[in-house]
C-alpha cells in the first residue's frame, strides 16, 4: 500500500513507519519536527516537513493520494493541555479536520488513528472496555475525543474505512528508535534516566493509593506491538466505518512493581523518594483488549515487563542525551 504516516517522526509513529518499511509498503511521513526526530525517520522515506494546518503543504502532500492514511501528528503532554488548551484544540482537532477534509475527498480509502485510554478518563471499572464512558478529564482527552468522534462522522458520510487504536501506556523501544520527549513526563523513561544522570531526578507520586502496594497500575504496551497492531489495522480496515480498539496487554503493572523490575533488569539499585500524588492519576487503568484480539488477530509479544525495560534500558543508555547525542 501507499501510506502517508503523520507524526512519523516521532516515538510510536516512527516505530510504525519502519515496520511498515519492513513489509514493503511505500511510506511517506508528514511531520512538522515540533516534537518528532528527522533522525527516527527510516532510511529512504520521504519527509514532507510542515504542519497539517498549512493546505499549500497539505495540497502538496496528496498531489498523489494515498491508498491509507495512519495519523499521529498531535501534541499530548497533558499538563500543558490544561495550561494551553486551545493550542490542543487547534493542533490536534484543527489538524485533523484539515487532514480529513484532504482524505475525504479521494486521498485515502483506509485511516488508523492513534487514540488513547485517556478517552476513558476515570473509569468506574477495570479493565476497560471500549463500551465503557467516554468522560476525559483533561484537555489533552478531549481533544482525542473530539478527532475519534471527527473521524466516525466522516466515515459515516463518506465510506471511509476507519479505525482508532486506543493506546494505553506506551513503552520499551525498538529498532534504535526510543522514547526522546522534553519535558519527558513519562514513568519510564524518567526513571531509567536517573539511573543514567545526576541531574535527573525521580520520585514516585503517591503511594497512598487504594491499590495493593499503594503505588499507581497501568498496563504497560511495548511500542513495537503498538506497531504490529497498526499495520494489522491497515490490512483489515476495509469495510466502510468507524471502529475502536484498546491496546493494551489486559495485564496490570504497579509503579512498585516496575521500579524492582527496573533493578532487575539493570542490576542497579533502585530506591527513590516518594512524594505527593500527581493530580489526575487514577488508581488504575487496565485494558480489556478482547475486540482487538479478535478482529485483528492481534496479541502483544513483548510486553512482559522485563522485555519492555530491557528495550527501554538499551536506548536510554545508548542514547543518554536522547536522538541529539
Ligand atoms: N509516575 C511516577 N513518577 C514519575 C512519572 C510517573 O511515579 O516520575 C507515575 C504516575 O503517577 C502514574 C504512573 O507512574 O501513576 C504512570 O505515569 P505516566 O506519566 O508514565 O503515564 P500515564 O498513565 O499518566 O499516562
Amino acid at each position: 500500500m501507499r501510506i502517508l504516516v503523520t507524526g512519523g517522526a516521532g516515538y510510536i509513529g516512527s516505530v510504525t513507519a519502519a515496520l511498515l518499511v519492513e513489509q514493503d509498503h511505500e511510506v511517506e511521513i508528514l511531520d512538522d519536527l515540533s516534537t518528532g526526530h528527522g533522525e527516527a525517520v527510516p532510511d529512504g522515506v520521504i519527509l514532507h516537513e510542515g504542519a497539517l494546518q498549512d493546505d499549500d503543504h497539505l495540497d502538496r502532500v496528496f498531489a498523489q493520494p494515498f491508498d491509507a492514511v495512519v495519523h499521529f501528528a498531535a501534541f499530548s503532554l497533558v499538563g500543558e493541555s490544561v495550561r494551553d488548551p486551545l493550542k490542543y484544540w487547534r493542533n490536534n482537532v484543527g489538524g485533523t479536520l484539515n487532514l480529513l477534509q484532504r482524505v475525504a475527498t479521494g486521498g485515502a480509502r483506509r485511516f488508523v488513528f492513534s487514540s488513547t485510554a485517556a478517552v476513558y478518563g476515570e473509569p468506574d471499572a477495570v479493565p476497560i472496555g471500549e463500551d465503557a464512558q467516554l468522560a476525559p478529564v483533561n484537555p489533552y482527552g478531549h481533544t482525542k475525543l473530539a478527532m475519534e468522534r471527527a473521524l466516525a462522522d466522516a466515515a459515516e458520510a463518506t465510506g471511509l474505512s476507519a479505525v482508532a487504536l486506543r493506546y494505553f501506556n506506551a513503552a520499551g523501544a525498538w529498532g534504535g528508535r526510543g522514547e526522546d520527549h522534553d519535558p519527558e513526563t513519562h514513568l519510564i523513561p524518567r526513571l531509567l534516566r536517573s539511573l543514567l544522570s545526576e541531574g535527573e531526578t525521580f520520585a514516585v507520586f503517591g503511594d497512598d493509593y487504594p491499590t495493593p502496594d499503594g503505588t499507581c497500575i497501568r498496563d504497560y504496551i511495548h511500542v513495537r506491538d503498538l506497531a504490529e497492531a497498526h499495520a494489522l489495522a491497515l490490512a483489515w480496515a476495509e469495510q466502510p466505518g468507524f471502529h475502536a480498539m484498546n491496546l493494551g496487554t489486559g495485564d496490570g503493572h504497579s509503579v512498585q512493581e516496575i521500579i524492582t523490575a527496573a533493578s532487575r533488569v539493570t542490576g542497579l539499585t533502585v530506591a527513590p523518594p516518594v512524594q505527593p500524588r500527581r493530580p489526575g492519576d487514577p488508581a488504575r487503568l487496565v485494558a480489556a483488549n478482547d475486540r482487538a484480539r479478535r478482529l485483528l488477530g492481534w496479541s502483544p509479544r513483548r510486553s512482559d515487563v522485563d522485555s519492555l525495560l530491557a528495550d527501554a534500558w538499551e536506548w536510554h543508555r545508548t542514547h543518554p542525551a536522547g536522538y541529539s547525542g
